[in-house]
């Protein structure tokens, strides 16, 4: 039961499934200070409990109109990246990597910093990707074409969001040093009543380095 969502082209590009477009903007809304279950943190002034939180966690809230002016390709849609983790969605295409493996395992593609593997246990915001958009991917984006790793993954662990941590007393954002101003923030960590999510933070597990030239010329051969 895989459902095919529709793609979009710009420019000769497949644009992915995470990107935001022109049209999706995140929408600014009034925090205060909520007392719920478990004790005290953020909330919206006008929250519906059904859409703004998920796991307990409040989220930033963002336009949804795929397509609707040009798109940021090398952006991250919140909302889109989280539905992605949560069904380990190709981050591209946005179908189940469920079922593209006869081993139910998942490929994940990450820039490569500094040489180094996926690592187990490693924390990622990035979700899987499917091998025919792994290809593609690099080929086209030049940010991995400078460099990439690939990891069949067992196992994608949900662990925490990355977003904003707001200040308990002043109910003001604390921005931390990354380039989003994002802190990873674990579901267990009473900090997270106080954070704001844009990113779902999954750990990944079982890990096989693997070539994605190889792994192409596997599938040929089978
Ligand atoms: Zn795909």
């Amino acid at each position: 039961m895989t459902s095919t969502p529709r793609q979009f082209y710009w420019k000769g590009l497949h644009v992915p499934f995470i990107a935001p477009w022109e049209g999706e903007k995140s929408r600014s809304s009034t925090i205060v200070l909520r007392r719920g279950r478990g004790g005290e943190g953020i909330g919206y002034a006008d929250e519906l409990s059904t859409v703004d939180r998920r796991k307990g966690v409040l989220w930033i809230r963002y336009g949804a109109v795929r397509g609707t002016g040009s798109p940021n390709l090398a952006g991250v849609h919140p909302l889109r990246q989280r539905q992605a983790m949560y069904h380990m969605l190709c981050q591209v295409c946005g179908r189940s990597t469920f079922d593209r493996r006869s081993d139910e395992r998942h490929l994940f593609l990450v820039r490569d910093v500094d040489g180094r593997p996926i690592g187990e246990g490693e924390r990622t915001t990035t979700p899987p990707v499917c091998e025919p958009c792994a290809g593609e991917s690099v080929r086209d984006c030049p940010h991995l074409r400078k460099g990439h790793t690939a990891s069949l993954v067992g196992y994608a662990q949900s662990w925490g969001v990355a977003g904003i941590v707001y200040d308990p007393h002043t109910l003001t954002p604390i921005l931390s040093d990354s380039k989003d101003g994002f802190t990873e923030v674990r579901y267990d960590n009473p900090l997270i009543r106080w954070t704001l999510a844009a990113r779902e933070v999954v750990t990944l597990n079982r890990c096989t380095t693997v070539d994605l030239e190889s792994l192409a010329a596997q599938k040929v051969a089978a």
